[in-house]
Order: C-alpha cells, then sequence, then structure tokens
C-alpha cells in the first residue's frame, strides 16, 4: 500500500506541477506578445485542464502500474485467465498441472500442496506436491481434522500468521486455542503458510496449501480473494475430471469386456440397423465391423428381425432363442440368442443389443452326452430285469423255502431296485427330454383303479416299513379311461413314492379317486412335511427340490413331478400341488380325460 500510495503521489505531484507551468507559460506568452496582462486568458487553459487532468492521471498510473508492479498485475490476470480456462478442463492431470504451474511460476511462491476429498475413504489425501519433499504426499487429513475444520467453519482462506496471532490474542478460548495451534501444525506438515479451501455445493472438497512467497512478501487480500475464486471453480473442475475419469474408465473396461468376448454382442436402432460391432460377431459371422454396421444384420432376414424387436420394445423378454444361421462361409451355425433393450436415463428405449453365443461346440457335447447317457442307462437297464424277476420268484417260494428274515433281506433288495429302477427311467427321461424328443405314449382302455392298486401293492413294503396308514377311496363303479398303462403307473408311483418320503413314520396317506365334470381326479393326500404356497408351483420344474439338504437325505433327483407333469399332459390333464404350507401336509392333484 505505502509503495502504491508513493508512486501515485509522485505522478498526481508531477501532472499538477506540469500544469502550474503550462498555466504559467500561456500567460507570460499572452502578455509578452501581446502585450496586454489578461485574467481570462488562463481560463481556456483551466478549461483544458479541468478536462485532461482525470484521464490522464489514469493513464499515468496505469503506466506506473505495469513499470512498478508489473509482476502482480502479469500474475493477477493469469489467475483470472486461468480461472476461466479450468472449467473447460477434464483431465486431472493437466487441471493439476494447471493450477500448480500458475501458482508457482505465475505468484512465484516457493511450494504448494494439492489436497483433495478421497469420497469412499473419508479423508482428504494430498494429491499434487511442487517443491516439497516426497513424504508430504502420503498426509491425509481426516475430515474432522482441526485444518479441515477450521476451513469448513470460516469457509474463507485462512493464513498462518493471523492464526498465530489469534493464538496470542484474547479473543478465542482457550480450546479454540488449542485447536487452532493443531490447525497450525497441520500447515506447518505441509509446508504451508496459507490454505484456501475449495468448496461445491457446500462441501469441502479440497485445500489448496500455498507456501511461502519467493518474494517473501505476504499474500494480500487481492490474492487470497483470486485464489480463493480459482480454488472454487477448480473443486468444480475437479469433480467434473474425476467422474469423466471414472465414466472413461468404466467405459474402457466394458469395452474391453465387450470386444474380448467370443460371443457376438451387437447394437442396433430401433430399426434393427447395427450400431455396433464386436470382435466376436466379426469372428462368428466372417463380416467385419465395416460390412455390418448401418445395416440389417447379416443373420437375419428384415421379417424375421421384426418380430423379435416388436416384442423388446413391448419390453418383453427374449431371451435363450435358439437358431441356426448361416455365415458369410455358408457353415451353419447353432446360436443362442438373447435380446435386451437399451434404456435412456428417463427409461426410453433408444436401442437394442444382441449377444449371440456360438453353441457349436456345446451341440457336440450335448449329442455325446446324450449318447453316453441312452448307452449307459440302456446297459443298466438290462440286468436289471432279471435280477428284479429272480427276486420276485425267489420271494413267492418258487425256488426254495425262505427263511422270514430271509425273505426282508430279499424285499430289502426288491425295493432298492425297484428304484434303482425308477432312477434309470428318469435319466432316459431327461436325455430324451433334453433331445427334443415328446413323450409317446401307448394308449388302451383301462380302470384307473387297477393301476392305483398296482402301485399301492409295489409300496407295501415301504409303507408297512414306515407303518404309515395307508387308505384309498374309489368310487363305486370303476374309471375308465384311454391311458398309457405304464405311463400312468409311473405317475402314480411317482406321487405314492414322494408321499411315503416325505410323511414322518406312522403318519397317514389317502388314495381317492373321484369323477368331477367327466374328468377322473385322483388325489394323493399325505401328513407329511408339508409344501409352503410359494414353493407349490415350482416342484414341477426339472430337478427342483424345496430343501435340497432334507429331500437329497430321502433320496431322488428332483425329476418325479417334472415327469410326471409332462405324462399327465400328454394325456390332456392338469396336475397340481396343494398344501396349507411347512408341516400341514400335502394333496397332489391329477385330471385325467376318460376319452383321450
Ligand atoms: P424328488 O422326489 O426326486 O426330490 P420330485 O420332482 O418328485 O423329486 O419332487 C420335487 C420336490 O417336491 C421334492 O424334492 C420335495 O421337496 C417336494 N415334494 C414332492 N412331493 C412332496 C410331498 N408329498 N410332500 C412334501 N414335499 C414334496
Amino acid at each position: 500500500v505505502i509503495k502504491k500510495t508513493t508512486a501515485y503521489g509522485i505522478v498526481t505531484f508531477g501532472i499538477t506541477f506540469t500544469y502550474v507551468l503550462v498555466v504559467v507559460a500561456f500567460e507570460f506568452l499572452t502578455r509578452h506578445f501581446w502585450g496586454y496582462y489578461s485574467f481570462w486568458a488562463s481560463v481556456p487553459a483551466a478549461f483544458v485542464i479541468a478536462i485532461t487532468f482525470v484521464p490522464v492521471r489514469g493513464y499515468l498510473q496505469k503506466t506506473t502500474d505495469t513499470i512498478f508492479f508489473r509482476r502482480m498485475i502479469e500474475y493477477q490476470n493469469i489467475i483470472k485467465e486461468v480461472t476461466r480456462l479450468i472449467v473447460s478442463v477434464t483431465d486431472l492431470n493437466t487441471l493439476f498441472r494447471l493450477i500448480d504451474r500458475t501458482i508457482v511460476r505465475a505468484m512465484c511462491v516457493k511450494n504448494v500442496a494439492i489436497l483433495l476429498l478421497e469420497e469412499g475413504q473419508n479423508h482428504y489425501l494430498v494429491e499434487k506436491t511442487n517443491g516439497l519433499p516426497p513424504e508430504v504426499l502420503s498426509i491425509r487429513l481426516s475430515l474432522d481434522s482441526p485444518l479441515a475444520s477450521y476451513l469448513k467453519e470460516r469457509k474463507d482462506a485462512v493464513v498462518y500468521d493471523e492464526m498465530k496471532a489469534l493464538i496470542e490474542s484474547d479473543l478465542v478460548t482457550s480450546q479454540e486455542k488449542s485447536k487452532l495451534n493443531k490447525a497450525c501444525s497441520e500447515l506447518e506438515s505441509l509446508g504451508a503458510i496459507a490454505a484456501i479451501p475449495s468448496f461445491t455445493k457446500d462441501k469441502l472438497v479440497g485445500i489448496l496449501c500455498l507456501g511461502e512467497k519467493l518474494s517473501g512478501e505476504p499474500y494480500s487480500p487481492d490474492d487470497l480473494e483470486l485464489m480463493l475464486t480459482m480454488a472454487s471453480e477448480a473443486g468444480i473442475a475437479i469433480e467434473n475430471a474425476k467422474l469423466y475419469r471414472d465414466i472413461s474408465e468404466t467405459r474402457d473396461y466394458l469395452n474391453s469386456i465387450v470386444e474380448g468376448s467370443d460371443d457376438a454382442i451387437i447394437t442396433m436402432d430401433l430399426s434393427g440397423r447395427v450400431l455396433t460391432w464386436n470382435e466376436g460377431a466379426k469372428t462368428i459371422f466372417e463380416c467385419s465391423p465395416s460390412e455390418a454396421i448401418g445395416k440389417i444384420p447379416p443373420f437375419f432376414t428384415e421379417e424375421e428381425l421384426k418380430p423379435l424387436i416388436n416384442k423388446v420394445l413391448q419390453a418383453e423378454e427374449v431371451k435363450a432363442i435358439e437358431l441356426r444361421k448361416m455365415n458369410k462361409a455358408d457353415k451353419e451355425i447353432p446360436l443362442l440368442l438373447t435380446l435386451s433393450p437399451i434404456r435412456s436415463p428417463e427409461g426410453r428405449i433408444i436401442g437394442i443389443s444382441a449377444i449371440l453365443k456360438d453353441i457349436t461346440e456345446l451341440r457336440k457335447v450335448d449329442q455325446l452326452k446324450q449318447e453316453f447317457l441312452a448307452v449307459v442307462s440302456h446297459e443298466l437297464r438290462t440286468p436289471l430285469t432279471p435280477i428284479k424277476g429272480y427276486l420276485s420268484l425267489l420271494l413267492e417260494g418258487r425256488i426254495g423255502k425262505l427263511e422270514p428274515k430271509q425273505k426282508d433281506a430279499l424285499n430289502v433288495i426288491l425295493s432298492q431296485s425297484n428304484h434303482l429302477h425308477d432312477l434309470i427311467d428318469s435319466v432316459i427321461d431327461i436325455s430324451r427330454i433334453e433331445s427334443g424328443r415328446p413323450l409317446e405314449l401307448q394308449k388302451e382302455p383301462l380302470f384307473i383303479e387297477d393301476i392305483i392298486k398296482e402301485s399301492i401293492d409295489a409300496s407295501a413294503i415301504a409303507v408297512k416299513s414306515k407303518q404309515i396308514n395307508l387308505m384309498s377311496d374309489f368310487p363305486l363303479t370303476r374309471s375308465a379311461a384311454m391311458a398309457d398303462r405304464q405311463k400312468v403307473l409311473r405317475l402314480m408311483d411317482n406321487l405314492l413314492g414322494n408321499a411315503i418320503k416325505f410323511t414322518p413314520p406312522s403318519g397317514s396317506i389317502k388314495v381317492s379317486v373321484e369323477k368331477e365334470d367327466h374328468n377322473i381326479k385322483v388325489s394323493v393326500t399325505d401328513t407329511g412335511i408339508g409344501i409352503e404356497p410359494e414353493e407349490l408351483e415350482k416342484v414341477f420344474k426339472s430337478f427342483y427340490q424345496v430343501d435340497t439338504s432334507y429331500t437329497r437325505a430321502c433320496g431322488g433327483i428332483g425329476m418325479g413331478l417334472s415327469i410326471a407333469r409332462e405324462i399327465v399332459e400328454a394325456h390332456g390333464g392338469r396336475i397340481w400341488a396343494e398344501s396349507e404350507g411347512r408341516g400341514k401336509g400335502s394333496t397332489f392333484v391329477f385330471l385325467l380325460l376318460p376319452g383321450k
């Protein structure tokens, strides 16, 4: 201030002195040449002075500023310029470089440290330093550290000397003094004599710590004001740059996943024209991005694609559809297609993504597996038939008389052989279902009650060993139907087998047959473990078991009910489960049409 006042004083004095000289000279000349003294002659001179004084003084002061205070003007201009620039920078490194260079070079500060809020970590971390030892880079200030708290409280730049002066004054309590002292030590550890906070939306997101100026001058209020403006702009810019960096990283990450995938991952606009075409698509269809982009995908005709796109637009799922398509080299490829909508942030569908998996290898393995299963199950079943036959002969006493203990043992062997037979049948069914072959029925006229009795007789041993009370309730006239005897027997064995399996000893099971609207309604009710309402439908899915640990222990692979449903539906009927919940028993009901 003193420097500036002195300079401006000299300038003003100079101008005044010049004007006085001009007036005196003017008056002297008029008197000397025209020979008369005229007071009025000095009036125009005074008039000229009055008009020109302010602009001339302004101009000269500016010139003085540029001569004597040039550096200050320059760095203030640079800071203003940088502040304007900062907002448009999206790269964090460029931003740091810009801030750092401006301060260190233009303002001639010995050292700076920039601390940024680490979101997930709850602290401020030194992200960049200049002119400071490397250890400073590891400094972290917690969110409630004395310096951060003081900056949050002041919402202004803080200067080390002012803080020290406050500590020595009587203006603050001793508690505040100790906090200020700690804040001063934090500044010292960062080699700073001033700290500029950077707030975005009232949140302290960064701290700019400034060391001494090379000139040794203190920071003027103007300096601090400029730095505050720059810091707050930088705060916003840093937030933006971080966001941009996160987005770029995520984009690169996703890109590398998409490009690295063996599957064809493509995006299309709403009319089905290709927008992006990854490496996988290039390999599978032997078609480069430039050939595919902007056109309908080469493996679809417009007619094929339209209904699929309409489905996606109506937010319906198009998942795991199996297709067989030709690639450019006329090779047929089995594919699994999934289409999903691409939505804008507002939820509008703006595009469609398609993932196509080449399942050639999978199909080959599948084929091998099916062949293997068919051979193995056939080979396993062949010896089982004579084993069961001989067991029956033995039990009937046709080969020789048996002791009761021997009979019991043979009964166990027979029941386990039956179980093994069922398992092999399930394996045959699985391979049949997987290969897509429908269930073949050999229908014949029969009475349902006869089949149920046969099934009940076959389970007699298991019923007896669990001391289960098995009842049946049949109508007076038998229920005639056209059905596949073996399949219906299997269905009954499954339902009865489950009822016995999931009913604790001494429980009861009831099998009843009724006529309902010309249909035959068969129910198997037990007092067993029951089923929760939300599981009632799921139990009919392949391999589904309610409580795997418990049900596995009872034996079974979770195929019985799905096969039961297949059998009933192949006969044009319906099957469902009823239960009031866990522990309350369950009923399995199926309806058969007599004529079909
Ligand atoms: P598995 O009996 O081989 O496990 P199923 O398809 O026959 O397979 O049955 C599927 C699941 O349904 C069983 O694991 C069991 O959790 C449930 N379930 C079937 N029948 C009954 C029943 N009578 N009582 C309680 N739960 C049953």
